[in-house]
């Protein structure tokens, strides 16, 4: 069974896969053995028999910092300020890149055991990211920063590192597999005069630029004591950044004029509900976010905040909070939340068309298995990805045209090793 977009399935069909993209999706024999005829001689030539499984788009995770897995289950219910300032930041100062590399690189086996196949990155040093999204085979938008912020003295210094985020820029960004942005961390964490050279970086370079906007009610009282009552989504609108793509995670206390602003500039907004309610940082309206016509992506944020990276989880979480909270199970459906972890979620990252299994669409894809009593019968495609679906289903991941996972085995990783390495890495503050 394929499933294509806007709640379609296919079955009887095959997937040709040419290169890195989709090239048709067909019944016809005769194109299919010419199809196999015309590449069986190659390498990488494979056939992979999809009965009993679901074939749908991969998962796009749009605000993560995949390193965290490092940190997994440190500060669990404290504060965002206790959690933060308190526990994480001040053993963050301890990682080493190499520490960087293993955290990124389990995250990424572990998003793709969950289905997930494209995931937005912010974290530092920028090179273990690149490296382990180059080893791993997933796809990423990664983003650069325009500044530093060095804890080591116990007080934060902030230096300027334009130069070199525009360096790595040029060098990663022509990668088959990576997109790069810059990054703008926060309105709370950099002076204002600086967040303006982030702007500048990626006007000059036509990229965008990935952000936590409203992350909690804290972040948005300060910024207004400090700055005339202009809140934060007013300021950042003012200094243009906006005007280029944006992905602005978290998005909670958001009033009517600030969704104006993010509808008017096409902001897309990468809710992390499990994050948010972790931390109690509030809810984000995603009614109101579809309501205006905002590109409403996924992200499971870090996994020190979560803690863990199933996107399976959000989508269940996206669909069924909202049901709850205004007591209407109309508001948000599921065929929503299922754009929202697919196609959405691709829209905001890249520029190739992906997250739908499409003719011409970027061949990131997986194979779920149907075998399970839970998934049966299935009766709604929708209902069945949403409601009843779990990471633990997924049997096979593509990305890019290349088999990276098939029958729950990585072709090409060392699980093991991965795992030994981050259990050795013992965090002190
Ligand atoms: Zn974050």
């Amino acid at each position: 069974m394929i499933y294509t977009d806007a709640s379609q399935t296919k079955q009887g069909m095959s997937v040709l896969v040419e290169g890195n993209v989709i090239k048709s999706i067909t019944d016809d024999d005769d194109v299919i053995s010419a199809f196999i005829n015309e590449h069986k001689a190659e390498q990488d030539f494979s056939q992979i028999n999809g009965s009993g499984y679901l074939l749908m788009p991969g998962l796009v995770n749009t605000h993560t910092h995949s390193p965290m897995t490092v940190l997994r289950n440190i500060g669990s219910d404290l504060t965002l300020q206790q959690w933060l300032f308190g526990e994480i930041i001040p053993r963050e100062c301890n990682l080493t890149p190499e520490n960087v590399y293993y955290g990124s690189m389990a995250a990424q086996m572990e998003m793709m055991r969950s289905g997930t196949t494209c995931f937005c990155d912010m974290y530092e040093p920028f090179e273990m990211l690149t490296k382990a999204t180059l080893d791993s085979g997933m796809r990423a938008n990664i983003c650069t920063a325009g500044l530093h912020n060095d804890w080591s003295t116990g007080e934060k210094r902030t230096y300027e590192t334009f130069e070199q985020s525009a360096k790595l820029f040029k060098q990663y960004s022509s990668y088959d597999r990576l997109n790069i942005f810059f990054e703008m961390h926060s309105v709370y964490l950099y002076r204002q005069e600086w967040l303006s050279g982030i702007v500048e970086n990626a006007k000059k370079f036509n990229t965008g630029i990935h952000m936590h906007l409203h992350e909690t009610e804290k972040e948005i009282s300060d910024f207004m004591e400090l700055n005339n009552g202009i809140r934060p989504t007013e300021f950042l609108e003012s200094i243009g950044a906006f005007d280029v793509k944006t992905v602005a995670a978290h998005c909670t206390h958001m009033n009517d004029s600030d969704i104006q602003i993010l509808k008017k500039h096409d902001v897309n907004v990468a809710v992390n509900m499990t994050s948010n309610l972790k931390l109690g940082s509030g809810i984000p309206p995603l009614p109101k976010f579809l309501e205006a016509g905002i590109n409403v992506t996924l992200g499971t944020d870090g996994c020190a905040s979560n803690n863990n990276l199933n996107m399976f989880e959000e989508m269940h979480l996206a669909a069924l909070l909202y049901k709850g909270l205004y007591k209407d199970p109309t508001l948000i459906k599921a065929q929503d939340v299922v754009n929202m972890a697919t196609v959405s979620g691709a829209k905001a990252l890249l520029s190739e068309p992906c997250g739908a299994i499409k003719e011409g669409y970027l061949a990131d894809m997986i194979l779920v298995d149907l075998s399970g009593i839970h998934l049966n019968p299935i009766n709604d495609i929708n209902a069945l990805i949403c409601y009843c679906m779990q990471g633990s289903d997924v049997d096979t991941v593509i990305i890019n045209g290349n088999v990276i996972m098939k029958n729950k085995k990585f072709l090409s990783i060392d699980e093991e090793k991965i795992m030994s390495e981050v259990n050795s890495i013992i965090l002190c503050k």
